[in-house]
């Protein structure tokens, strides 16, 4: 291997029909790959990010003058939102899936002193964190918010918006409402409900920091930026405790978007390089989103997900979700047991499914940008013929005709 040069690398265009990411627009694609070759400073790519920062808030439904995009993925905007939790800080984390449980596993990282880190690093358990776990298939209740959070008082409390892991919608309402009661600052994973739920940051005051990702409901996976909006409140308290990153500091890092000193600014200052690319492809994805508006978005995937939820429903599968962008499954009894084998397949012909990543072994179907019938239809005939292949007998031509019913009596109730 070691004097080879590889022929160039193709990649086949498949169906990515799972949690996320989801396809991305032609038209953020058209962005991204007709910018010019500019620099980081360049004063197009530097209003652009700025005029992104004005739109994020719009889409974002925000005054936080501390909202602006994390160049990477939702792991980077979330670390960049845990980075105020310091060593010894107390912290209640709600975990429902995969995705809070890293996250709980980061604000474990990240509230532990030294010694906690040393008993084992790549786990640590420290004292001040009090992990509540709440079983896969369900949500988070405000009522076991409040309770915890009335024992607890810790300084901060976390919660998934939207738990991808196990497809579940937690109560942001009354998560927020228990932090405000408790004097917790809140801090909310909101990687998969950004752009897909029809919310707005100014209505939760209780929580004081959100972070999302690009490839969700932004529909911008051209590895670009990961939304993130803070309070002044989390902003006065970064400001008093400090914080241990240069790179992920929310202050530092808001200055190249032309946020400085807590103001709007028209001359953003240097933190770090961008991409003319991701800025274009970003803004795009922002325009986009908001000329089609969030509410709207919102109200096509509900009507969308019941469609297909239906179809898996009259396959025999049961549906134990309820967000709007993902449908998580168990297969009818006489498939029980062979979800992992049968997503393996259907990955293998280029129909981009998922298992969940933790126990319970479940099947995650997502539709996330394939907001219309043929899409929805193509989805579910795709993975009809799938399960029969594994001896399921579904008769497709009634599947597609139980789409059309569907869709023709909901537009007729709409
Ligand atoms: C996808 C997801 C993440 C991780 O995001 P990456 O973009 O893979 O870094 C975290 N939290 C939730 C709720 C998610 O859905």
């Amino acid at each position: 291997m070691t004097d080879t040069i590889f022929p160039q690398l193709e990649i086949p265009e498949t169906l990515a029909a799972g949690p996320g990411p989801g396809n991305t627009d032609p038209r953020v694609l058209e962005r991204f790959s007709k910018a010019g070759v500019a620099d980081h400073m360049q004063p197009d790519v530097l209003r652009g990010m700025v005029e992104a920062k004005h739109m994020l808030r719009q889409v974002w439904g925000t005054k936080n003058i501390h909202t602006f995009g994390v160049a990477g993925t939702g792991w980077s905007g979330l670390d960049c939102m845990m980075s105020a939790i310091m060593p010894g800080d107390t912290v209640v984390a709600f975990v429902n899936g995969t995705f809070s449980g890293i996250d709980g596993l980061t604000i474990r990282m990240k509230a532990a002193t030294a010694e906690e880190l040393a008993v084992d690093s790549l786990n640590p358990k420290p004292a001040g964190v009090q992990i509540i776990e709440i079983p896969h298939g369900q949500s988070v209740s405000g009522e076991i918010v409040e309770k915890a959070l009335a024992e607890h008082k810790p300084k901060w409390a976390f919660m998934a918006h939207w738990e991808t892991g196990s497809g579940r919608v937690n109560d942001l309402a009354g998560f927020a409402e228990a932090c405000e009661r408790h004097g917790a600052l809140g801090l909310v994973d909101a990687v998969s409900s950004l752009g897909v739920s029809d919310f707005a940051i100014d209505d939760y005051p209780g929580v004081a920091a959100w972070a999302s990702c690009p490839q969700k409901g932004i529909c911008c996976l051209p590895l670009t930026y990961a939304p993130v909006s803070f309070s002044d409140r989390y902003i006065a308290e970064l400001k008093k405790s400090g914080t241990r990153t240069f790179v992920h500091h929310p202050i530092m890092e808001a200055r190249h978007w032309g946020i400085v000193d807590g103001k709007d600014v028209d001359k953003p200052v240097y933190h770090r390089t961008h991409s003319a690319y991701a800025v274009a492809a970003f803004h795009e994805a922002l325009r986009i989103a908001l000329t089609e508006t969030v509410a709207d978005r919102a109200k096509s995937y509900a009507h969308h997900e019941a469609a297909l939820r239906d179809a898996v429903e009259a396959m025999g599968c049961e549906v134990t979700s309820n967000m709007t962008s993902l449908i998580v499954l168990n297969l009818p009894g006489k498939l029980a047991g062979r979800e992992m084998e049968l997503v393996q397949s259907c990955r293998a012909k280029g129909f981009g499914i998922w298992p969940t990543l933790s126990e319970p072994v479940q099947v995650r179907i997502g539709i996330l940008n394939q907001l219309n019938e043929p899409a929805v239809t193509d989805i579910a005939l795709r993975f009809a013929q799938a399960m029969n292949d594994f001896g399921a007998e579904i008769d497709l031509e009634a599947v597609e005709e139980r789409l059309k019913t569907h869709y023709a009596t909901r537009m007729a109730a709409e």
